[in-house]
């Protein structure tokens, strides 16, 4: 069953478990399979499923080697007891047309560990499917979020190891803590001298070497990622669109077949590309909301149709959305084209230049359900604060600049259709620019501002982030990234 095929190049053929084990192709684009035509789901058949049991419907069309019994059990472990709520993700009502959707409630308290806590099950099937002998070594680049979710996730699971770079200028003190202090006999954590693109490009220069892929098998091991360019990163993500759908039709918010619109905060492109999927198999979803901080790469793309990574990225209070290259929008191209040759050009482009411009007609077919927007720094504080006086509702810095593109939206089309903005993260992982977007007095410490906020909204610390201070230091290497493959060799035989 080899339905996947690269981006890139449609001549490239291979299963979803081999997809799931490999993450990106040989050619450096992400697997797709080509066609969305014969996946429609029966939404009305999901009412009054749990969550697993939506999650099993969804995802089964998109892992055909995978036996119904493999799957079940993977979904059934990873979502048992790993978030503080049997709902996983629950929904808030702000107004009539305004909900929530709390992607944090699991054991980092931000969205990636909705998908990063099925992933290593996914991972271990498809290694079993595919009678796999060689040793698995994960290498993730992570904006803040990604590393420690996929830590947790891959933390003593058998044959796995995991490395997890981080920028050392771009994450917050409590995502770093939360990094450095992971136990587990698999786990090495780096910092790399510099941002996110600098961490993620460093990473994909170590996959694409074929120097370390090489020494790698010498020593029993093959390459793989827990970014959102793998497969099993994006399907778990689509599920929860279905779920909170279907939750607001049983709640009688809306009815069977009504259109809404999704804001989502958006770095990689990753959480909104599994929007468009769900979309495009049967979810009635009528705008995606792109939902930017000043890193607004996406927001001139989605406007003019260039897209430009030429500029400076500043460092913002969503940390985690401070990106220049949007993996997964290579993704949106290939749905959106149908032409793997026309996405290898735009992606050779990309590489040689920095930018590379589509053409009108795609543009527009973009535009018909994706609304760009962005928030300033600025802006993004001014809507924790608005939201909180008016709803009583804390939302993070990432989730903020998701409700201030509802706003802007607003504002734009005076559509009046229901909206669902996704909440990335618990307020209490960016503790410090919450208080001050609330205008609370903060103190030096970030572990003792999580006490501030508690204190202040009477919200209880997440477990995981409660813990944290006293937890020792367990890592810290720091390297600069042109040193990576020898990082990672030296590692891979410790
Ligand atoms: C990763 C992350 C995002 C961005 O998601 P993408 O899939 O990379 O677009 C937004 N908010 C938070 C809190 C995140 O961790």
């Amino acid at each position: 069953m080899k339905e996947y095929i690269s981006t890139r190049n449609k001549n490239i053929n291979i299963s979803a478990s081999k997809a799931i084990i490999k993450g990106l192709a040989d050619d450096g684009g992400l697997f797709v399979l080509p066609s969305l035509d014969h996946i429609q789901i029966n939404i009305e058949s999901l009412l009054h499923k749990s969550y697993q049991e939506i999650a099993l419907a969804i995802m089964k069309p998109f892992l055909s080697d995978f036996t119904q019994e493999e799957l079940t059990n993977c979904i059934t472990n990873a979502y048992a007891s790993t978030f503080d709520t049997n709902e996983i993700t629950p929904i808030t009502k702000l107004n009539e047309n305004e909900y929530v959707l709390e992607l944090s409630h699991g054991r980092t308290s931000a969205f990636k560990d909705v998908a990063l806590s099925l992933l290593p099950y996914l991972m271990t099937s498809s290694l079993k499917i595919n009678d796999s002998k060689d040793k698995t070594l994960i290498l993730t680049a992570t904006s803040g979020d990604t590393g420690k979710a996929a830590l947790e996730g891959f933390k003593n699971v058998d044959d796995i190891s995991i490395m997890v770079f981080y920028p050392l200028s771009g994450v917050s003190p409590i995502q770093e803590k939360q990094m450095i202090s992971t136990d587990g006999n698999n786990v090495v954590v780096c910092g790399i001298h510099g941002n996110f693109d600098d961490a993620q490009s460093a990473v994909k220069v170590a996959f694409n070497s074929k120097e370390l892929n090489d020494f790698a098998s010498a020593n029993g091991y093959q390459l793989s990622s827990a970014n959102s360019i793998n497969i099993g990163r994006l399907l778990p993500q689509i599920v929860y669109y279905f779920v909170s759908y279907v939750r607001l039709i049983e709640r009688k918010e809306i009815t069977l077949g009504e259109e809404i619109n999704f804001s989502v905060p958006t770095g990689n492109f990753g959480d909104i590309l599994a929007g468009y999927i769900a979309k495009c198999i049967g979810l009635p979803i009528n705008t995606l909301l792109c939902a930017s901080n000043s890193n607004n790469v996406l927001f001139e793309f989605l406007s003019t149709g260039i897209y430009d990574r030429n500029k400076e990225l500043v460092k913002t209070i969503s940390p985690s959305m401070d990106i220049l290259i949007s993996s997964n929008l290579e993704r949106l191209l290939y749905y959106a084209s149908n032409d793997t040759d026309y996405v290898a050009s735009l992606m050779k482009s990309l590489q040689d230049t920095g930018k590379y411009e589509i053409t009108n007609e795609l543009l527009g077919k973009l535009q018909t359900t994706f609304y760009p927007s962005f928030a300033t720094e600025k802006e993004t504080k001014e809507c924790i604060h608005h939201v909180y006086e008016k709803y009583n509702y804390v939302l993070d810095p990432h989730s903020a600049v998701g409700y201030k593109a509802l706003v802007d939206y607003k504002r734009d089309t005076q559509d009046t259709r229901k909206c669902i903005v996704l909440n990335t993260a618990s307020p209490f992982k960016f503790a410090d620019d919450v208080l001050d977007a609330l205008q609370i007095k903060k103190s030096d410490d970030s572990f003792t501002n999580l006490t501030i906020l508690e204190e202040a909204t009477g919200l209880a610390i997440p477990k995981n982030l409660k813990s944290l201070k006293d937890l020792d230091i367990l890592h810290n290497n720091k390297i600069n990234k042109d040193n990576i493959l020898d990082f990672i060799r030296e590692k891979m035989v410790k």
